[in-house]
């Protein structure tokens, strides 16, 4: 027999199997001894009063085998004869654009600027030690694209449920745990992602596709009005760069940070148009502090809660102003794609351990906020925001910091507390120095998030700038019903950097969405490539 609960129970009932199991016997009346086994399918914390309950919804074997339904499997043929797609950028809108073009029976090539998601890692180390970043090979750029080093926070605002969860299975195919289909917030963590990145990258190869690291693209192949390829860099040639050639439709999913790519389609008269973005800082504060509020208790988690998160949202004069990107238990990472610039964004192991708790603090821009026509211009202010960033920061990697109070009541923090920022802070005014519209809506909007939630406006929180890669600020223009370029067949403008995703999932999603048109493209165009 096997039945389904939709249960609420204590956190020390629901973190452990056992507990359930007596829990449910009781609660339902069987013997417990006859459970063979039991899946939780959805699992969520209701932490809106005192008491704090964990809902699940439990599906129990009794007296029989459990199903070996954990998660749906898909089976990759082999393409290596099949007609070759190239797919630009190795992030999760270029990874799952590969996988399913081997279900659709089509090659990809994947070309990757940075290196493998492993060797990627040292470069990430050396932005601490030498206050450098790598221009190919740093927290955006490199196999697993800008999200392989973070929190691996997997759900996205998209209301295509059954997308959203091919995604998630994909994911626990390649070794992720299964709980990412039961929690109501999953999430990976930024020391299971490689693993699983790497497993993807291997089912492309065992599939007959191809994955090139270090190999960037630099301009697009046309034949008229016909994408045919692409020419890239090879960097990883031991002498000079090698210039070579791929050849095949392409889906480009080069993400929010090639600003060089934008460069180049601009210059080349490619249909783009500025897109919004959201700019602020990140906000740090101890975990245990963020725990006590949202849990409403001195004891903060205890041992049975994760740590917790938060989500606040406002309006200041017109202008959403929000926490992004929440990373409980985690890390402030210096996520700039250039030395002479300053990027903050976070990361969080899976167990969410760390002492402090962070968030994008962010405001809402939108492109008319920016003035001119240049489909550039928010990636321009943009960059002028980051080197701005640079300059008060010693024009090295240290990052200009002040306390949260303090920046709310215009004054200069004396000294600063721990942070997790690993190349160091120095305190600035942020309130003097960053735009007014950006200052002046920040500093109303952590009020009004004090006032929703008591202790949360604190000098205990450091705020830290800039977050400026919440988005693309460019959309590269396609067709809705066909995902290609407005006037280039053959162009599938992909995932985040394209202007159509946010989010890992939702990249994967886009990029599966892209495969899926380029496909039906392929299969109306039979004329060989090349
Ligand atoms: C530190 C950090 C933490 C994040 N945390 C989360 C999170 O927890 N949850 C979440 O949903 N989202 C998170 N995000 C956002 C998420 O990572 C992105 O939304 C997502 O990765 C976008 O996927 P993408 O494939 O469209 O682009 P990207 O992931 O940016 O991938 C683009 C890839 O293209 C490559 N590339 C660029 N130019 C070229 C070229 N010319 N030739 C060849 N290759 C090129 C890049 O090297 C890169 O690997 C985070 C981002 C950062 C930076």
């Amino acid at each position: 027999m096997v039945n389904e609960y939709q249960v609420r129970v204590l956190p020390q009932v629901a973190a452990n199997e056992q507990s359930l199991r007596t829990w449910l016997a009781e609660a339902y009346g069987f013997d417990v001894r006859t459970v063979t086994a039991l899946r939780i399918l959805r699992r969520s914390i209701d932490a809106r009063q005192r008491t704090i309950f964990v809902n699940l919804k439990v599906r129990v074997y009794i007296n029989e085998p459990p199903q070996d339904d954990a998660y749906q499997h898909v089976d990759y043929p082999d393409v290596s004869d099949r007609p070759a797609v190239v797919v630009v950028g190795a992030g999760p809108g270029g990874l799952f654009a590969a996988l399913r073009l081997i279900e659709l029976g089509l090659r990809p090539v994947v070309l990757e600027r940075g290196k493998d998601v492993h060797e990627r890692k040292r470069d990430l180390s050396q932005i601490t030690k030498t206050q450098q970043v790598d221009a190919e090979s740093n927290y955006c750029f490199g196999e697993g694209g800008a999200g392989a080093y973070s929190d691996g926070k997997l759900y996205t605002r998209s209301k295509k449920r059954g997308s959203t969860e091919k995604i998630l299975n994909v994911f626990c195919q390649h070794g992720a745990s299964v709980n990412i289909l039961a929690d109501a917030h999953p999430h990976i963590g930024t020391d299971k992602l490689p693993r699983v990145i790497e497993n993807m990258r291997n089912t492309i190869l065992r599939s007959g596709g191809e994955v090139h690291f270090k190999t960037k693209m630099t301009r697009l192949l046309t034949d008229g009005d016909r994408v045919t390829g692409v020419e890239a860099i090879d960097q990883a040639s031991q002498t000079s760069p090698l210039v070579c050639r791929f050849y095949g439709p392409v889906i480009l999913a080069t993400g929010h940070s090639a600003r060089d790519v934008y460069r180049y389609l601009a210059d080349s008269h490619i249909e783009m148009e500025a897109k919004g973005i959201a700019v602020g800082v990140r906000l740090e504060h101890p975990s245990v502090l963020i725990d006590q509020i949202q849990y409403h208790s001195r004891q903060g988690r205890g041992r049975y809660l994760p740590a917790a998160e938060y989500s606040f949202v406002t309006q200041v004069d017109g202008r959403g102003v929000y926490s992004f990107c929440m990373c409980p238990g985690g890390f402030v990472i210096p996520a700039a794609t250039d030395s002479r610039q300053i990027v903050v964004n976070g990361m969080s192991p899976s167990n969410r351990g760390g002492q402090w708790s962070n968030s994008g603090m962010v405001v809402e821009l939108r492109a008319d906020d920016v003035e001119g026509s240049d489909p550039l211009r928010v990636m321009h202010y943009q960059e002028q925001l980051e080197r701005d960033c640079w300059q008060q920061g010693n024009m090295r990697q240290t990052a200009p910091a002040q306390r949260m109070a303090d920046f709310v009541n215009h004054r200069l923090s004396y000294d600063l507390p721990r942070s997790s920022y690993a190349p160091g802070l120095i305190s600035s005014p942020l309130h003097f120095w960053l735009p007014q519209g950006v200052s002046h809506r920040l500093q109303e909007g952590f009020k009004a998030f004090g006032r929703m939630s008591h202790g949360f406006l604190t000098n205990e929180a450091v705020m830290i700038g800039v977050e400026t890669r919440t988005s693309s600020p460019v959309r590269i223009v396609r067709q809705p019903d066909t995902l290609m370029h407005v006037r280039l067949a053959g162009l599938f403008p992909c995932g985040e950097g394209a202007g159509y995703a946010g989010g890992i999932v939702s990249a994967g999603v886009d990029g599966e969405r892209c495969a899926e048109m380029c496909a039906e493209y392929v299969g109306q165009n039979a004329t060989p490539w090349g």
